[in-house]
C-alpha cells in the first residue's frame, strides 16, 4: 500500500490525500513546500476503537482522520511543532512535541489507544524509520 501524502491547502484548508505535491482539490491553490520537513505517522492495529479514525491535529489545526493501520506523511515547516490526536470520544492524548532541523527534517510517530478503565488514552511514540511502513 503506497504511503500518501496529507496535503493541508495554504489558502482554503482544504486538507486532502495525494501522492505528490498537487493543486488544491478544492480552489485549484498549487501546494508546493520548498524547504519542508516530514511527519510520518503509523496507526498501529488495534482492536479497540478500530471502526472510528482517528483525528489528527498539528499546532492546533485539523489534519483529517487517520484509519486503521493507516500510514500517512505530512509535510511540515521546519521548527517544532505539536501533534495531538483524538479517536470517537477519546479526547485524552498524551501530546507529543517534535522538531524538524535541515540536519533531521523527519519525524516518525506510532500511534495506538490504550484501554483505560475510566477512558481510554492514545498514546504517541516517537519510532525508528525502520518502524514505519515504507512505499
Ligand atoms: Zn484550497
Amino acid at each position: 500500500m503506497a504511503i500518501m501524502l496529507r496535503l493541508k491547502c495554504p489558502s482554503c484548508g482544504e486538507v486532502m490525500n495525494a501522492a505528490g505535491f498537487c493543486n488544491c482539490t478544492k480552489c485549484g491553490t498549487p501546494i508546493r513546500y520548498n524547504g519542508w520537513g516530514m511527519l510520518q505517522i503509523y496507526r498501529m492495529g488495534s482492536p479497540v476503537g478500530i471502526a472510528a479514525g482517528y483525528g489528527i491535529y498539528l499546532d492546533g489545526q485539523p489534519y483529517g482522520h487517520l484509519a486503521n493501520k493507516e500510514s500517512i506523511r505530512i509535510p511540515l515547516p521546519m521548527g517544532t511543532h505539536t501533534l495531538h490526536m483524538t479517536c470517537g470520544m477519546t479526547r485524552r492524548c498524551e501530546d507529543l512535541t517534535f522538531t524538524l532541523t535541515p540536519e533531521a527534517p523527519a519525524a516518525y510517530v506510532k500511534a495506538s489507544i490504550r484501554m483505560g478503565f475510566w477512558s481510554n488514552t492514545i498514546h504517541l511514540t516517537p519510532a525508528d524509520p525502520s518502524e514505519m511502513p515504507q512505499a
